[in-house]
């Protein structure tokens, strides 16, 4: 219990709350957020500011030693699910996760529909400003939690909305698009492959979010303890912030796992439609630098 990534300011209590969250995933469930209230007084906007330092703990950064750490509010269920950045050694900069990009994934990825808030503990660049604008729930009263109290013990912190950190804003619905990432997602398609890998990946096709290109896309790797985690592709109106299924499916490994968890991974199936684009070269580049053992194995998906 003792060894998860707490800041020194947390008083033993309040480590004992969440420990039994923590060790299980970077994630707290909405009833220990009214649990904190309760007992310590800490709304769940404080609480979020107060554990940012804890997912930055989570952040894999090789080449900048920055580390983001990200906390989205799930809009339906009140819960915390934590995100960190991610680079990798020999490749593009441009395959780099942001923390709040593995915050939304680490969402949607556990079902959630739309975010309520997102608290991050450093301002957060134009490219997430872009990704963030594609959600569903911007607009709808979802907001940016940012830090102000400098001093120590003082957590006081701004709620803006996202259009105050990314005005005259471009996004789904200047090409005409209704709904947005996070959005239910369920696309027919289907594949001849019965492995349990496969199928995997074929539901993070099914539910990944491509309405620009129609390139669905998902992704599952394996781990070496038999542990599978998928990941779904998340297109963007501006095309460049959009998500790599293998991003996607690293990020939420990274989250789900105990912090600083080993990659691990002996196995990757790659699920897509027939379409303009493909997911397969950078997905086999990413790969090479987290398993470069593993050939990863590729299944062209067809709509019902
Ligand atoms: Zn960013």
């Amino acid at each position: 219990m003792t060894d998860l990534p707490f800041p020194e300011d947390f008083a033993p209590e309040l480590r004992a709350l969440l420990a039994p969250d923590l060790s299980k995933a970077a994630m707290i469930p909405a009833p220990t957020v009214q649990t904190a209230s309760d007992l310590f007084g800490m709304d769940a906007g404080t609480l979020m500011i107060r554990l940012l330092p804890v997912a930055a703990r989570y952040a894999r950064v090789p080449l900048s030693g920055f580390h983001v750490g990200a906390i989205a509010m799930g809009r339906t269920t009140g819960n915390l699910y934590f995100g960190a950045n991610m680079e990798f050694s020999g490749h593009a900069l441009s395959f780099s996760v942001h923390g709040e990009q593995s915050a939304i994934n680490h969402a949607w990825q556990m079902g959630e529909v739309g975010l309520e808030a997102l608290a991050v503990n450093a301002a957060p660049c134009g490219y997430c400003r872009q990704f963030m604008n594609e959600m569903v729930s911007v607009g709808e009263g979802f907001n940016v939690l940012m830090r102000e109290g400098s001093d120590a013990g003082d957590y006081s912190y701004s709620a803006k909305p996202l259009s105050h950190y990314l005005p005259e804003s471009f996004g789904p619905t200047d090409l005409g698009m209704e709904g947005g990432l996070m959005s239910q997602q369920d696309q027919p398609l289907t594949i001849r492959s019965e492995d349990a890998l496969a199928q995997a990946a074929l539901q993070a096709a099914q539910a990944s979010y491509a309405p620009y290109t129609g390139a669905h896309c998902g992704i599952a790797v394996q781990q070496a303890d038999g542990t599978v985690f998928t990941g779904r592709y998340g297109e963007n109106a501006a095309y460049n912030p959009s998500f790599s299924p293998l991003e996607s499916a690293l990020a939420l490994l990274n989250m789900r796992r105990l912090c600083q968890f080993g990659y691990d991974i002996t196995a990757a199936t790659l699920v897509e439609v027939d379409a303009p684009i493909s997911q397969r070269s950078a997905t086999e580049a990413v790969l090479s630098a987290v398993a470069p053992d593993v050939r990863l194995t590729y299944i062209t998906a067809e709509r019902l």
